[in-house]
Formats: structure tokens, C-alpha cells, sequence
């Protein structure tokens, strides 16, 4: 397993925030399995899908992908509250990755997963409406609580964890599967 990010992905984008989605996004596609069913690979969806970022061609599970340059604390900012609530409610929710990378080895250090079943309206915390002056002003964002205390988050592994469970993973996670 290559935990790099490939570079060029990275080269169109002056935003860091694009920029990493785009790195994140490619690297997830080309390296991880799908936690669902086992499927070698994952694919991604173009930028017209509001929540979800990848899926798979299988099963048909959704995920969301959030990458951070630090360890996840208790809760991650997210995108507009309403959008992710209405997401979160719908028949096609999301598992969601949680994907730790460093800036200076460009690469990825950590990632988790949060089964859908524990990705649910609850987890969603409504963030002040923007003020006024904003450009943006009473946009509503919001933050993921996506702390231990939802019991959900499963380490799927440090790069190290990765390597070891390459072999046979298709059987190790139909006995520990997430439903599609
Ligand atoms: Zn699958």
C-alpha cells in the first residue's frame, strides 16, 4: 500500500482546502478497499454530490470523506447544517472516513471509519448562523461530533495496522462487515 498522495492531483488547486479534498479524494480511490462488502476499490463522485464523496460499485455504500493535518479531536467543522441533516435522514446515507494526514511527508498517517449507523442526525451540531458582515452572512454551518463517546469510530488502521491486514482483508471484513 502507497500512503502518499500523488502530487499532480494537488497542482490545479491554489486553495488548501480544495486542494486536500482533491489529494484525499484520489488517494482514498486508489488505495482502500470498500469497508462494506470488501470490494477491491472505491470510486469517487463528481463535485455535484453535496455529502457523500465516494462510493462503491458493488454494494453501493456511500462515504464521506473529511481529512484533517491533525489527530481528530471530539468534533470536526463540516460544510451547511441543513444540507448534512438532510443527507443524514435520507434512505442513501453515508458511512464517513476520517482521514489524518501530514502536510511535511505528504501522505496519509491515520484512518477511521464511522459505520452510517453511528453517522446520524445526533452527530450533527448546529454552528452559529455567520454574522452579518459576512459575506456569507446567516449561513449555517455545522460540526461533526465525531469523538470516541459515539462509540461508532473504528480505527481501521495506522499505516503500520494497514500493512499487516493487507492479506485476506476481502474475509476479514465480511466477518466484521458494515451493511451497504
Ligand atoms: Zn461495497
Amino acid at each position: 500500500m502507497d500512503l502518499t498522495f500523488d502530487p499532480s492531483q494537488g497542482e490545479r488547486f491554489k486553495g488548501g482546502t480544495q486542494r486536500i479534498k482533491n489529494l484525499s479524494e484520489h488517494w482514498l480511490s486508489r488505495e482502500m478497499y470498500c469497508p462494506s462488502c470488501g470490494a477491491g476499490s472505491l470510486r469517487r463522485y463528481g463535485n455535484n454530490k453535496p455529502v457523500a464523496d465516494c462510493y462503491c460499485d458493488k454494494c453501493q455504500a456511500d462515504f464521506e470523506l473529511k481529512s484533517h493535518r491533525q489527530m481528530f479531536g471530539a468534533s470536526v467543522v463540516d460544510g451547511a447544517y441543513a444540507t448534512m441533516i438532510e443527507r443524514l435522514s435520507s434512505s442513501r446515507n453515508p458511512h464517513l472516513f476520517l482521514l489524518h494526514y501530514s502536510p511535511a511527508l505528504h501522505a496519509v498517517v491515520n484512518l477511521m471509519v464511522v459505520p452510517k449507523y453511528f453517522f446520524v442526525p445526533d452527530m450533527i451540531m448546529k454552528r452559529p448562523p455567520l454574522a452579518a458582515t459576512a459575506r456569507r452572512a446567516g449561513w449555517v454551518g455545522c460540526r461533526i461530533l465525531a469523538g470516541d463517546n459515539t462509540g461508532g469510530r473504528k480505527d481501521i488502521s495506522g499505516p503500520q495496522r494497514y500493512r499487516e491486514n493487507q492479506n485476506g482483508c476481502a474475509q476479514r471484513m465480511a466477518a466484521n462487515s458494515l451493511p451497504p
